[in-house]
């Protein structure tokens, strides 16, 4: 396993993203921005339906041997990349003379099945970019647990996968600097399930539909000076 060098930058505390905003932000900016900047929350059958199945990982129970560890609900945390979360499970083969970390794998347990987008991939990205920093060494796979398809599959932790998750990391620092919720933009397949559908009200606020309110009122407006 390749050991990892001395870090040379790091993220002041207060600065820490969330390793949960990724999903959020990968999945629509203005989610991210409604969730964490404006701190609006809505739950609904899929929302709820994670968060169950992560209370009942992270009460499951525990594995603790000589040369192998499992530890549920881990927190972690990376200063180099400014990232904080926690992880939902984290296997650890240890050297038994020694007690020192060998191979690491983490688990991340998922609703639903495989996603074809890197919505969840980049999050597996960010809890192992924190741990090997912990660690101090170099992970190369990772794993989810598909509810639905009751197997483990595995996550490549390569390059591209690790550039797209430290591009979205400062992304996220940058809608965080701007503090401005991006505006919204209607696509059913994405706002249909979305949990803040009545909060953001995506229909009411793309930019052809406020438009479209402009030249109503504008037209409104009219018709109330020519009667005048
Ligand atoms: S409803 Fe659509 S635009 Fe609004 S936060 Fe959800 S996904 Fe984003």
């Amino acid at each position: 396993m390749q050991v990892k060098g001395s870090l040379d930058t790091f993220v002041a505390e207060n600065d820490l993203v969330q390793i949960s905003a990724l999903q959020h932000a990968m999945f629509c900016e203005r989610q991210y921005a409604l969730i964490h900047i404006e701190r609006l929350w809505e739950e609904n059958r899929f929302t709820a339906e994670g968060r169950a199945l992560h209370e009942r990982v992270h009460t499951d129970h525990r594995e603790s041997r000589r040369s192998f560890l499992q530890e549920y609900d881990m927190s972690v945390r990376s200063l180099k990349f400014g990232l904080i979360g926690k992880c939902d499970l984290v296997e650890i083969w240890r050297d038994t003379k020694s007690h020192k970390p060998m191979r690491i794998n983490p688990v991340e347990f998922k609703r639903g099945r495989k996603k074809e987008n890197d919505v969840d991939r980049v999050q597996i990205c960010a809890q192992v970019l924190c741990i090997e920093e912990m660690f101090n060494l170099t992970i190369e796979t990772a794993e989810f647990y598909y509810l639905q398809e009751h197997r483990r599959t595995v996550a490549n932790i390569d390059e591209t996968l690790r550039a797209k998750t430290i591009a979205l990391i400062d992304r996220i620092r940058t809608i965080n600097e701007n503090k401005k919720t991006p505006i919204a933009n209607y696509e059913k397949k994405r706002c249909d399930p979305c949990s803040l559908i009545d909060l953001c009200m995506p229909k009411y606020t793309t930019k052809s539909v406020r438009r479209y309110m402009q030249n109503q009122i504008k037209a409104g407006l009219t018709s109330l000076c020519e009667s005048c």
